[in-house]
């Protein structure tokens, strides 16, 4: 790709010919809806979440989508050709949508386990790391957000006992990286998605219950 330029500067904006670091204005006078079932039900299969869907949102309201474009997939840009531009995120998983939105691509709560793992090892080599005080980017089991389906979104591990416990160790996980038990937030138990641990992106690929799609309003 030709996102660095003759001089060494990263190329930004947008436009042209060449691959640029795709840097979006805020807007933050606008307002983003969501149609969130109080009582979630079941699909009969599950739902995968295409580039850039929606999945939910955040326990502050911060939208949370599927994978960001990738240029690796583009036509464009393919053999170090042409343009390919490339979406900057924040160290925690999130920057403006083109219509001026902030939306998270990660679940912030988890983004510092993939930073951390051996694959990436992110924050040993570059001191990378989630430092938002508006979330609890360290309690990595913490309820995070809702999905669309209105199933509960977790950070990464289960809180059994006082320690940090794999999902799968706790109940039987799906294909969505999801299961049912009891909570802090739901006692009675209940099914919820968890967060990856060391994957990136960290959101549930896909969803196992019904949402209302946005541009008709039925029920998918
Ligand atoms: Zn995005
Ligand atoms: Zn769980």
């Amino acid at each position: 790709y030709d996102i660095v330029d003759e001089d060494g500067n990263i190329r930004s904006g947008g436009g042209g010919d060449f691959s640029y670091c795709l840097s979006m204005a805020f807007d933050s006078s606008l307002t983003v809806t969501y149609l969130i079932p109080v009582t979630p039900e079941f699909r009969s299969e599950a739902y995968y979440i295409p580039t850039v869907g929606s999945i939910g949102l955040g326990i502050n309201g911060i939208p949370i989508k599927g994978d960001p474009p990738s240029v690796t997939t583009a036509e464009a840009g393919i053999g170090g050709t042409g343009s390919g531009n490339i979406p900057a995120l924040d160290h925690c998983g999130g920057h403006a949508d083109p219509a001026g939105y902030y939306h998270w691509h990660f679940i912030p709560q988890s983004i510092n386990t993939v930073f951390d793992a051996p694959e990436y090892n992110f924050t040993n080599l570059y001191g990378i790391s989630c430092t938002n005080t508006y979330i609890e980017y360290e309690d990595h089991a913490a309820f995070a957000g809702l999905a669309k389906d209105g199933f509960p979104i977790y950070a990464a591990y289960d809180l059994i006992d006082g320690a940090n416990t794999l999902p799968a160790d706790v109940a039987t996980t799906d294909e969505c990286n999801g299961h049912t038990h009891a909570t802090e937030e739901f006692p009675d138990g209940a099914y919820h998605y968890h967060a990856l641990e060391t994957g990136a992106p960290t959101v549930p690929v896909c969803l196992m219950g019904s949402y209302v799609d946005r541009n008709d309003f039925t029920v998918q």
